[in-house]
């Protein structure tokens, strides 16, 4: 079986996978989803004028000429109506986002003047009859007034399609009363383990036996990725019992992750049944890469089915490569690939030439140069987890003698690299 170049194996993927149908999904389950058209606000915010700051609301005019004092008519708190007017010579005392009453053009911060009651001479705040305010600053009209409309205008286009929704794009879309976000949903995401040798609950292990662990990593990398985990248990090396499980989850899952059964052993019915049940589309690959080299890809009944190899390090890394970008372009994401910088290795990465490209499990510092630097972790078998667990990158290592201390080497990371 000759290799394929992981571009290839890729491109091969992605060619056969569609992005899932846009659905209106309530604003609190939308995090992390992206947007399918372009939204367009309805109302404006703010929706009114109001005050930036806490101060007094007056006419920009009538304090042109410092110290100035003005008779306080009222006082109005956020949450108000925004009465009453200021009159000419008057001034309202206003607190942070209440709404300018009309007559006003102007609000001088509360810093800039000093209130008093006029009856005790102490300083007052607010509506006591006889309050005054001496304002010992001028300010230009508009000033410490937040416009309706200054940080989105009803009518306006707030985000495009193709918009990842982060936290604060929440925020903006409360804001502006929407409800429900058109996005692409997240894909429910079914993961299924193969192997007569796996067992899940907590007994002791029988000669033989392992514990399952590819299932528990890799519904936490679909969580991961904004997808919707479902746990499909897992089958025994059984041509019936894989053929029986796939079939029950096509119908409730948007793409399905199996772990196992890929490689050329006589048990591995996964790829068996995988050929069978997506008739022509369907690829089993040796991709030239270590590790993950075994892929086996279907589509059945429009479901991508993607057959990881078992090794744990070679499922997750397989995962990275393969079923994330997938995933991630099922629910329209613009980016869907980990993100590749050329970072320093600080250790000479050693390998022998084999037709292969290694992606080296890497621990990734942001260093002071502004550039990523990397140390190989110990543990690059495709048994290792260890080590994959505490990679932060994978150096992708091209095929070749390896790479000396110092050099550059493209590294993909899995993780915001920490800073030092
Ligand atoms: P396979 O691809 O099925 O031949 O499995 C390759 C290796 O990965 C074997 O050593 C399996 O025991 C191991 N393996 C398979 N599935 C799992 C799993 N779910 N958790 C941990 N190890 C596994
Ligand atoms: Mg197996």
């Amino acid at each position: 079986v000759s290799l394929v170049p992981l571009e290839d194996a890729q491109r091969r993927v992605l060619a056969q996978c569609q992005p899932l149908r846009p659905l209106a999904v309530p604003l609190a389950d939308v995090l992390g989803c992206v947007t399918s058209v372009a939204l367009v606000a309805e109302e404006a915010v703010p929706p009114w004028a109001n005050s930036a700051v806490d101060g007094f609301a007056v006419r920009a005019a009538d304090v042109a000429s410092p110290p100035v004092t003005l008779p306080v008519t009222a006082t109005i708190r956020a949450g108000a109506p925004p009465e009453p007017a200021v009159g000419s010579g008057e001034a309202v005392r206003i607190l942070t986002g209440a709404p300018l009453p009309a007559g006003a053009d102007a609000v001088v911060m509360v810093e800039d003047t000093d209130a008093w009651d006029g009856r005790t001479g102490r300083e007052a705040v607010g509506s006591a009859t006889g309050a005054k305010v001496e304002v010992r600053k001028a300010v230009a009209p508009g000033a410490n007034v937040r416009v309706a409309g200054d940080d989105i205008a009803a009518g306006q286009t707030v985000f495009e399609a193709g918009t990842v929704l982060g936290p604060g794009h929440l925020g903006v879309l409360a804001s502006i009363g929407v409800r429900k976000v058109p996005v692409f949903p997240r894909a429910k995401v079914g993961v299924l383990s193969t192997g007569d040798e796996l067992v899940d609950g907590g007994e002791p292990l029988q000669p033989g036996q392992i514990r399952d662990s590819n299932r528990r990593t890799l519904l936490a990398l679909v969580a991961e990725a904004n997808g919707e985990p479902i746990d499909l248990g897992h089958a025994r090396d059984d041509e019936g019992a894989v053929r029986d499980a796939l079939t029950d989850a096509l119908g409730r899952c948007d793409a399905v992750l199996t772990s196992g059964g890929v490689s050329v052993g006589d048990f591995d019915y996964v790829k068996v049944v995988l050929d069978q049940l997506s008739g022509g589309a369907f690829s089993w690959m040796q991709v030239a890469i270590r590790p993950a080299k075994p892929l086996a890809f279907g589509v059945v009944q429009g479901v991508p089915v993607f057959g990881l190899p078992g090794n744990p390090v070679s499922s997750m890394v397989s995962f990275e490569l393969f079923a994330r970008p997938a995933l991630r372009y099922v629910m329209g994401h613009p980016s869907p690939g980990r993100p590749r910088v050329l970072a320093v290795t600080d250790e000479a990465v050693s390998r022998r030439p084999d037709g292969k490209l290694h992606l080296v499990r890497v621990r990734a510092r942001w260093e002071r140069d502004g550039r990523v630097h990397v140390r190989p972790l110990s543990g690059q078998a495709s048994h290792h987890l260890h080590a994959m667990a505490e990679a932060d990158a994978l150096s992708l290592v091209p095929d070749g003698d390896g790479v000396p201390a110092g050099a550059e080497v493209e590294t993909m990371l899995l993780a915001w690299p920490a800073a030092t």
